[in-house]
């Protein structure tokens, strides 16, 4: 059996749902949410009503933290690179890289497609 994941919702345990109804008989309690797996948040709330609960206690202490946008960014030719996939006339998958200013197309590599680090893009 792999290992129970607690839901990170702040008050995931004041939402009175039955499945959060545990314990004893006579000592039951509303308890936070735990799963082998959550699919809000890359897996650590059990609902969008927790993750939005989350958001609103700490965000603004998380864009602190790892940094706040203070200026805009800009999409140009030297950051506008983009993976996906296309298909060709055999029907066989590619993945390319799309500039999404110029259009222009390269081709890649599943390997590169799949690396995260893998860009062209220059700039931010
Ligand atoms: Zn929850």
């Amino acid at each position: 059996m792999s290992e129970l994941k607690f839901c990170q919702g702040p008050n995931c345990h004041t939402h009175m749902t039955q499945d959060r109804l545990k314990g004893q008989k006579g000592n039951k309690t509303y308890q936070t949410r735990r799963r082998s797996s959550m699919y809000y948040g890359t897996g650590n709330f059990c609902s969008m009503q927790c993750y939005n609960e989350w958001a609103d206690v700490f965000i603004d202490r998380a864009i602190d933290h790892f940094g706040r946008l203070t200026e805009v960014k800009h999409l140009t030719e030297d950051n506008a690179w983009h993976k996906q996939y296309d298909w060709n006339s055999n029907d066989e998958r590619l993945c390319v890289y799309v500039n999404q200013i110029t259009k222009e197309q390269r081709p890649l590599t599943e390997a590169q497609y799949d690396d995260s680090n893998y860009t062209l893009n220059t700039g931010e």
